[in-house]
């Protein structure tokens, strides 16, 4: 007889996971997602943004037949960034290894449609618009609802919360089993821009394999991506509590604040996007530390639900889908014994995770004079390295994007660093 496993979130992790488990053939899976269908609603410009996956995300991706070409036809691959600024030639950050670039609603869309591809309903069950408002453990029940319309329970076998940084399967867990779990905003808002990377009139064509960035200060600076075709799609970063976007209401002032403030982006808006930015709502990044990452023998935390961080340095996501191939190794060692699974996981992953939001946090500095012996010590490892590789090693962001380690590995091998950084900073605990 067929476990039922029953997700909570079609988010990177939660379809993941689904593919993992789907492919033992010993399961079948229920996925409830609060949003609506991405394949029926336009979700190309809702609460989306560009994510990097390097080799820790793609490699879970990668054991799925086809699935990582899907996701490489639809995203770009970045060989390095180009930091631009008002005065003085743009800087350019070079990159062995190429970062495969997506957004994440499209990542999700193609994990979704090859997942309803391969399985059958029997198999298969994916519910959109469905919110899961409680958890009761002991009856092993889940319940959820749509809208505003009438709560039902669904039973589980297997419950897994994949449902984000502010998982509802969490907050029940912490208040129903005790989990410890400690919750953090980042003291950064973003918003999400969309531009072309192209202005013909001006004669601008921004390059399509590079990331674009532009420091207005310390507090204030934007991320772009190229998207296939001409799009450019990021977000602005600013401090949360000094938000540089409030006083703006019309779109004349939308487009007078970038192109005072991100000449260069300001000429790649367009009216449409300025009107639209006015509009679109601000992300605040809540970063989540718990202790473990299951319930007994059946409920299990995965993703942001586990272990949300700081985009600083672009891993949610690539260590979401590695929780799921680790997941995925676990179940294949122990026989698929959730017993002794859950615990395994826990143990292996809750170390590599705390690990991940040091490095997320402190990786970058904020302030001026780290960041100029940042960018030395970034370009100086990698010429040291080259030259002396058994003495010099690679700087904190190639450890994480290039080497196979763990990242209580790399937190190790940068403790200097992490803490220099952790000193400087005013939010640090
Ligand atoms: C601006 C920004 C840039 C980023 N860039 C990168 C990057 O470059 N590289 C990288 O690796 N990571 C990046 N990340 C992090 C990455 O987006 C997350 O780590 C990743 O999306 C986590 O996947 P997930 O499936 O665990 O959670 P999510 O993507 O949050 O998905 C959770 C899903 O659960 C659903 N849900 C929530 N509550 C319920 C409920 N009660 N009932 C039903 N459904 C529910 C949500 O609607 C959502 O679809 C970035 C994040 C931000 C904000």
């Amino acid at each position: 007889m067929l476990q039922k496993v029953v997700i909570i979130g079609a988010g990177p992790a939660g379809l993941l996971l689904a593919h993992y488990l789907l492919r033992r053939r010993k399961y079948c899976v229920e996925l409830y997602e609060r949003r609506s269908d991405p394949r029926v609603v336009d979700a190309s410009q809702d609460r989306t943004f560009p994510i990097s996956l390097q080799e820790r995300g793609r490699k879970a991706i990668r054991a799925l037949a086809g699935l990582e070409e899907a996701i490489a036809q639809a995203g770009v691959f970045c060989n390095g960034s180009v930091m631009h600024r008002k005065q003085g030639k743009a800087r350019k950050i070079s990159r062995a290894t190429p970062l495969l670039t997506i957004d994440r609603n499209r990542l999700v869309m193609i994990l979704l449609q090859h997942l309803t591809q391969t399985y059958s309903s029997e198999q298969l069950l994916v519910k959109f618009g469905y919110q899961c408002v409680q958890v009761d453990r002991r009856a092993k029940t889940v319940t959820l609802q749509m809208g505003q319309g009438e709560a039902f329970a669904v039973a589980y076998d297997a419950l897994v919360a994949a449902d984000g940084a502010r998982s509802h399967v969490r907050d029940y867990l912490a208040q129903d089993a005790g989990l410890q779990c400690e919750q953090n905003y980042v003291p950064d808002a973003y918003k999400s821009v969309f531009l072309s990377r192209l202005n013909p009139a001006l004669g601008l064509e921004l390059e399509h394999d590079k990331i674009h960035g532009w420091n207005r200060d310390n507090k204030t600076r934007m991320l772009m991506v190229p998207q296939p075709g001409e799009r450019l799609n990021g977000v602005i970063i600013f401090d949360a509590q000094e938000n540089p976007l409030s006083s703006l209401s019309t779109k004349e002032e939308v487009l007078t604040f970038f192109q005072e403030n991100f000449p260069l982006f300001g000429q790649l808006m367009s009216q449409e996007e300025a009107e639209a930015f006015l509009h679109r709502p601000v992300g605040r990044v809540l970063t989540v530390s718990c202790a473990r990452f299951h319930d007994g023998d059946s409920i299990l935390l995965i993703g942001d639900a586990a272990h949300a961080v700081s985009p600083s340095i672009g891993q949610g996501c690539n260590a979401s889908l590695e929780d799921v191939l680790i997941f995925g190794q676990l179940l294949e060692q122990y026989e698929d014994d959730w017993e002794l699974v859950l615990p395994a996981f826990s143990e292996q992953r809750v170390p590599d995770a705390h690990a991940l939001g040091e490095l997320s946090n402190y990786s970058f500095p904020r302030t001026k004079t780290l960041v100029l012996e940042f960018f030395l010590r970034l370009t100086m490892s990698r010429l040291l390295h080259r030259w002396f590789p058994k003495w010099v090693k690679p700087f904190v962001f190639d450890l994480v994007l290039d080497r196979d380690l763990s990242y209580s590995q790399v937190l190790n091998l940068s403790q200097g660093w992490i803490n220099k950084v952790k000193r400087s900073s005013p939010h640090a605990s």
